[in-house]
């Protein structure tokens, strides 16, 4: 059998595997990325990065060149529910495009919005681009068609074996194994970790479409009614996604066979229009996490510990966060500047993202099935029933079906309470949903403020803890400074003039680490640097 040494091995490539191997190949970690397809495949999953997912390509480097592969940045976000894309809709949610997102954020400078916004890109797009991304990478080795099989654990490292494309058993040797194999994960069930919740709630088909046409001649109202979900009032949970391309489309619908989704295309466009079906799946909603994140020296992200229904965008987003979270941590370890409460503190603040983003998709689709719920037979009916039950359903969505699109609380504000790793303030603000009110309480993530026309804060703060100076504080932080250096961790102070970031910051000095989480905020320098120096590096 043949034998590999690597620091770290992550098990799957998709989004989220993808993402921890590109930033702890970015880090300069030694990383083995195995996937047992033999290629990314042209299968629809998600197609949604939110903001946050992209303030965090924006800090790889990768932001722009993956809206370059994504959905044009003129083409609207908008929302429909209807009774078919050739009838006047019963409600039309605005969004906005790329473009105009972008419009509002430079406008914005009391720290409410992102510093990127969201971007609509089909996993089927982005897997194949964060492969290239990370091929490139000296660091980084990647192996598709390897396939995970079992793992061992020693005290100084972690040995999985893994079978090749011709069938042969490798062992992999890794200071650390990451599980980031999904929602069926091996690496999982290895260790013993089982997911609990809600499991199975609701089975549909989707199928993937190419209609090259049809995004010119979308129907709905008096169109040209371009959007991006398209929601069917009617019986089977219709609706209809478009893809990047805006020339594939994914519908999702309660059928009994796969072949009746070729007709529940046609009766949802509702015009004739060119298709060809590319394949058509059957998939599970679920709500479930994971009691553990991890046993030992193996890790476990994304879809391995958490699963939602895709209502919000919570799916691959929230294993994104957890990518972001692990990586700076491995790296710091390894390294040897981390102390020992750092890799733990990665479940404990993860996990309990994990749990909050499961009830947000909780409350998202309630909130769909509760406007689904208004349906009736009669609903096409020219009658004053008929009226009665459309004009019903159309209220109830307008309130409900928001819940699913508006949700830039769950997105920016989560916030990570009991962390070994930052100095809590006793109390803090509500977790919201909703609502994003930025803050700098400990655990939080730094509002993006603007520094000037084409800088953010977030764009000037480099890999490692910084400082910041707000203001004119004269605040002599020296011996903070000298404590981090003797802990050998990466760490730089920036004086910021521009007076946007204290009025939104509230404090003098903010002290964040490398994924631009608050650890430490005062107006004075701290009372003990050596104790908070050991504190956020772990020790
Ligand atoms: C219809 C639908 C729409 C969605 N829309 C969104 C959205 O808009 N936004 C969002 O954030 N999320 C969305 N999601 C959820 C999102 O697709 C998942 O959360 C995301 O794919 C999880 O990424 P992952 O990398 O953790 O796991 P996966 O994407 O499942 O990747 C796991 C990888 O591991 C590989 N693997 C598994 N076992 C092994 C093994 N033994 N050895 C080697 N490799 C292995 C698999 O082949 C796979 O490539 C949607 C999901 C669905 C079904």
């Amino acid at each position: 059998m043949s034998r590999v040494n690597s620091e770290v091995l992550v098990v799957g490539a998709g989004p989220v595997g993808l993402r921890l191997a590109i930033d702890l190949g970015r880090r300069g970690v030694a990383c083995t990325l195995i996937e047992r397809k033999a290629a990314p495949e042209f299968l629809p999953k998600m197609e949604r990065c939110n903001a946050r997912t992209m303030e965090i390509f924006r800090r790889m480097g990768l932001a722009d060149r993956v809206r370059a592969a994504g959905l044009d940045r003129h083409v609207p976000m908008d929302v429909y529910v209807a009774l078919a894309m050739n009838e006047p809709p019963l409600l039309h949610l605005p969004y906005p495009s790329v473009a105009d997102a972008e419009a509002q954020i430079a406008a914005c400078d009391d720290g409410s919005m992102p510093r990127e916004p969201y971007q609509l890109i089909s996993q089927y797009t982005l897997e194949p681009l964060l492969k290239s991304v990370a091929e490139q990478l000296p660091c980084v080795t990647v192996r598709y068609g390897h396939e995970f099989l079992s793992l061992v654990q020693q005290p100084d490292a972690a040995t999985a074996t893994v079978r090749d494309p011709d069938g042969r058993s490798i062992e992999i040797r890794a200071n650390y194994i990451v599980g980031c194999d999904g929602g069926s994960s091996l690496v999982r069930k290895q260790l013993g970790i089982q997911l609990h919740g809600e499991g199975n709630l609701l089975r549909l088909h989707q199928g993937l479409y190419h209609a090259p046409d049809l995004f010119d001649r979308i129907p709905i109202g008096n169109g040209p009614g371009k959007g991006r979900h398209y929601h069917i009032a009617d019986a089977q949970s219709t609706f209809l996604i478009m893809q990047d391309s805006t020339k594939h489309w994914t519908l999702h619908a309660v059928v009994e066979e796969p072949a009746q989704m070729a007709a529940q295309f046609e009766r949802t466009i509702g015009i004739p229009v060119r298709f060809d079906i590319l394949y058509v799946g059957e998939w599970k909603q679920n709500l479930l996490l994971a009691d553990r994140y991890g046993a030992g020296r193996v890790f476990l992200a994304g879809d391995s510990v958490h699963l939602v229904i895709p209502t919000g965008g919570f799916g691959m987003n929230t294993g994104v966060g957890d990518a972001i979270d692990l990586s700076w941590k491995l790296h710091a370890t390894l390294r040897g500047w981390g102390g020992p409460n750092l890799l733990p503190s990665y479940e404990i603040e993860r996990r309990q993202v994990g749990d909050r983003n499961v009830d947000a998709s909780r409350y998202a689709s309630l909130g769909r099935r509760k406007w689904r719920s208004q349906y009736r037979p009669n609903i096409r009916d020219a009658t004053p029933d008929g009226e009665a039950t459309r004009d019903h359903l159309a209220r109830i969505a307008n309130v409900e079906q928001r819940k699913t699109n508006e949700m830039i609380g769950a997105e920016l504000g989560y916030r990570y309470g009991g962390s070994p790793i930052i100095l809590e303030e006793p109390g803090g603000p509500d977790h919201l949903f909703r609502d994003y009110v930025p803050t700098t309480w400990p655990g939080a993530r730094l509002p993006h403020v603007w520094l000037d026309e084409a800088r953010s804060v977030h764009d000037v703060i480099g890999d490692g803890y910084t400082l910041l100076r707000l203001g004119d504080s004269a605040a002599d932080t020296s011996d903070f400074a000298r404590a981090m250096r003797a802990r050998g961790a990466p760490f730089e102070e920036l004086a910021i003039d521009a007076t946007a970031p204290r009025d939104v910051y509230g404090y003098d000095l903010i002290l964040v680490r490398p994924d631009l989480h608050v650890v430490w905020r005062g107006n004075a320098a701290p009372a003990d640097s050596a104790r908070l120096a050991a504190l956020v590096t772990g020790h």
